[in-house]
C-alpha cells in the first residue's frame, strides 16, 4: 500500500464512507449493521466494525476493508478506490499517477467527455432561455414545468442545426473525442469511412441524463416537430465511454437521499413523468426510460433501498419493459407495489388533472404485487369455469415461483387460492407446489470455528498494547510447537497473525474464507480474551497434541509385542510413560 493509501486509511472513517451507499445503523458499541449490497438480503447481516474499521457480511461472507468496499460497490480498481476514499473523506488528492499510459489517456478521455457534456449542457439551456427556444418554453409551460424546475434538472434546448454546437464544442476537443461523445453523428461515406460530423441533437428539448454523482453523461432529447418531419419522439445518446443506457437509472443522483429516508423508490416509465413527480415534492422518484430493468440497474437500486412502488401503466407500449422489470425486481428479492392510477393516467398527467395529494394517496394504497397479478389474472381469463380457473393459475404460476422467499411464495399462493376461488384440490396442489419449490437458496455456511480457535484468533488480533501478553503468548506458541496448531482450519491464518508485525489483523489474512471467519469473531466479541483463557486454549491444543501422539504409541506398542520386538516395545512403553507424566503434569499446573 502506498503512503497516500495508508494516509487516506488512517484518516478515513469506515462506516461514513459506506453510509454514502447503504444505511446502517448503530447495533452495538462498535458495530453498525445494515443491508448488504452485496447480496440480496430482508434482514441486515453487513456489519461494519467503526473501531477495526472493516466490514464483514454474515451472509456472503464478503470482507475488507475501506478500500476493498468501495473497489467492490463501484467496479473499480484499488488506486480509484483510493482516490474515491479520498474525496469522500475530503483527504487532497496528490498529483495523479496512472499505472499504464492506456489509462492515463482513458481518464483525460473520460474528463474532457464530462466538460464536453459541461459545456452542451450549459449551452442548450442557453439557448432555451433565449429567443429560438420560445416554442421548447411553450411546450414545457405546457406540461407544468416552472423556470425553477427547469433549471433544476437543466433542461435545454438545442438549435435547428447542423452544425452550432460543433461550432461551440470543436475548440475544445479533437475531432476523435467529439465523435466520442456522442453528441454528434455522421454519415457513412462509400469507401466506408466517416464523413464529417454534425449535431446529432436538433431542434429538440434536451434533458441531461446524469450519472449517480450527478454529472451529466448523455442526453434525452424530444422533438418538437410534429407530423412526417418529426421523426422519433425522443432520441438518447448512444454507448459512449461516459454513458451506458443498462447502468443509469435516470433521477438517482436526485432521488437517493429520499429514496433511502422513504426506504421505498417510487419507479415511472418517463423521464417526463420522473421530473413532473419530483418537483412536485416527492423526490423518491426514478425512471427506467421505457426499457425493461438490467442486473446493473436492479444493483444500483438496492444500495439504497429493497423497496419498489411501481406506477407502470401495464396497458401501454412498455407494459412489456414494465413486467420484465417487475419479474427482475423479484427475483432480487424486492417487495414492489404496484399503484394504478384512475382512468390509466400517467403520473405527470393524473398530478396536473388531481392534484399532488391525489397522487400521494395512489402511492400509499399501492397493491402489493400479488393482489396486482390475481387481479390481472382475474380479467385476463374472466368467468367462473374450471378451465378459466386453470388459465388463471398458470398465469400466476411463473410469478409465484419468481420470489425468492418462500415465505412470500406461500403467502401469495395461499391468496390465489382464495381469491380466485380455487377449490379444485388438483390446482391447490399446484399451487402448493409451485410456493414449495423454488431454488430456496442453498445457505453456504462456512465452518463453524470451535472455541478454541475463536480465542485464538482474538489473541492475536490484539492492538491494545495493555493486552499485549496475551497476543505475545499466542504468537510465541505458534512459533514454538506449530504441531499443536496444525490441525486447526484456522492454521494459515492464525500463523499469518502470529507474525504480523503493526499492520492491521485483517490485512495479513489472505485466504478469503479464513478472513471472513476471522472477521465474524472479531465482530462478535467485542474484547480481547483474557490471558487465563489464551492460556487454557493453548493448554487444550497441546493435550490434544498428547492424546493423539499416545494413540499412535499404542498401536506402536500393540505391534511391536505381536512382531516379539521386545527391544522396540521397550523403547516404546519409555516414551509412553514420558506421555503419561506430562499428561499428568499438564492438568496439575497450565504452561
Ligand atoms: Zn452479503
Amino acid at each position: 500500500m502506498s503512503d497516500f493509501a495508508q494516509t487516506v486509511k488512517q484518516q478515513a472513517d469506515i462506516v461514513k464512507v459506506i453510509e454514502n451507499y447503504i444505511r446502517l445503523r448503530k447495533t452495538g458499541a462498535q458495530n453498525y449493521s445494515g443491508l448488504c449490497p452485496f447480496h440480496k438480503e430482508k434482514s441486515p447481516s453487513f456489519s461494519v466494525h467503526a473501531v477495526r474499521q472493516f466490514y464483514h457480511c454474515f451472509g456472503c461472507h464478503v470482507s475488507g476493508d475501506v478500500f476493498s468496499f468501495v473497489a467492490k460497490i463501484e467496479n473499480v480498481g484499488f488506486p480509484e478506490a483510493v482516490r474515491i476514499v479520498a474525496q469522500k473523506s475530503g483527504i487532497p488528492l496528490p498529483k495523479r499517477e496512472f499505472s499504464s499510459p492506456e489509462e492515463a489517456a482513458e481518464a483525460r478521455q473520460r474528463a474532457k467527455l464530462l466538460e464536453l457534456h459541461e459545456t452542451a449542457t450549459a449551452w442548450f439551456e442557453e439557448h432555451l432561455r433565449g429567443p429560438e427556444g420560445a416554442v421548447a418554453r411553450e411546450y414545457l409551460a405546457g406540461r407544468g414545468l416552472s423556470a425553477e424546475g427547469i433549471k433544476t434538472f437543466r433542461i435545454g434546448y438545442s438549435l435547428d442545426s447542423f452544425n452550432a454546437l460543433r461550432d461551440r464544442l470543436s475548440g475544445m476537443a479533437d475531432n476523435e473525442t467529439l465523435r466520442a461523445s456522442g453528441l454528434f453523428a455522421s454519415k457513412e461515406q462509400g469507401d466506408g469511412s466517416q464523413g464529417p460530423i454534425y449535431d446529432r441533437f436538433r431542434k429538440r428539448v434536451m434533458f441531461p441524463i446524469a450519472n449517480e454523482s450527478g454529472r451529466i453523461i448523455a442526453f434525452a432529447a424530444r422533438t418538437l416537430e410534429t407530423g412526417d418531419k418529426a421523426g422519433a419522439k425522443y432520441i438518447n445518446s448512444p454507448e459512449t465511454p461516459l454513458y451506458s443506457k443498462s447502468q443509469v437509472l435516470f433521477n438517482l443522483d436526485k432521488a437517493r437521499t429520499a429514496v433511502r429516508q422513504a426506504d421505498f423508490a417510487l419507479l415511472v416509465e418517463g423521464q417526463m413523468d420522473c421530473i413532473s413527480v419530483f418537483l412536485r415534492g416527492i423526490q423518491n422518484v426514478i425512471a427506467t426510460s421505457g426499457t425493461a430493468f438490467t442486473g446493473r440497474q436492479v444493483d444500483l437500486l438496492h444500495r439504497h433501498t429493497s423497496n419498489v412502488v411501481v406506477n407502470f401503466d401495464p396497458d401501454t407500449a412498455g407494459a412489456d419493459a414494465a413486467e420484465k422489470s417487475i419479474a427482475l425486481l423479484t427475483e432480487e428479492g424486492f417487495t414492489i407495489r404496484i399503484v394504478m392510477l384512475d382512468g390509466g393516467l400517467d403520473p405527470d398527467r393524473f398530478i396536473r388533472e388531481r392534484g399532488v395529494e391525489a397522487y400521494m394517496a395512489a402511492v400509499r394504497g399501492a397493491r402489493t404485487q400479488s393482489d396486482y397479478l390475481i387481479e390481472r389474472a382475474r380479467a385476463a381469463f374472466p368467468g367462473p369455469g374450471a378451465e378459466q380457473k386453470v388459465k388463471q393459475i398458470n398465469f400466476l404460476l411463473p410469478h409465484i415461483r419468481r420470489n425468492p422467499e418462500k415465505l412470500v411464495r406461500d403467502q401469495f399462493a395461499s391468496d390465489a387460492a382464495q381469491k380466485l376461488g380455487i377449490d379444485s384440490a388438483m390446482l391447490r396442489e399446484e399451487l402448493r407446489q409451485a410456493a414449495l419449490k423454488r431454488r430456496d437458496h442453498v445457505e453456504t455456511r462456512a465452518r463453524a470455528l470451535n472455541e478454541v480457535e475463536r480465542v485464538l484468533l482474538r489473541a492475536l488480533a490484539i492492538t491494545d498494547p495493555d493486552d499485549e501478553q496475551a497476543r505475545r503468548l499466542a504468537a510465541e506458541a505458534i512459533a514454538r510447537q506449530p504441531e499443536w496448531f496444525e490441525h486447526l482450519g484456522m492454521f494459515q491464518a492464525l500463523q499469518a497473525l502470529a507474525g504480523r508485525q503493526a499492520n492491521d489483523p485483517m490485512d495479513v489474512v489472505a485466504d478469503e474464507a479464513q478472513r471472513a471467519l476471522l472477521a465474524e469473531t472479531l465482530l462478535q466479541e467485542v474484547k480481547p480474551p483474557e490471558l487465563r483463557e489464551v492460556q487454557s486454549a493453548i493448554q487444550e491444543l497441546q493435550e490434544r497434541a498428547l492424546v493423539s501422539r499416545l494413540r499412535d504409541l499404542r498401536t506402536l506398542l500393540a505391534e511391536a509385542e505381536r512382531r516379539g520386538d521386545f527391544a522396540e516395545v521397550a523403547v516404546l512403553m519409555k516414551q509412553k510413560l514420558e506421555l503419561d507424566r506430562a499428561l499428568r503434569l499438564l492438568h496439575q499446573d497450565p504452561v
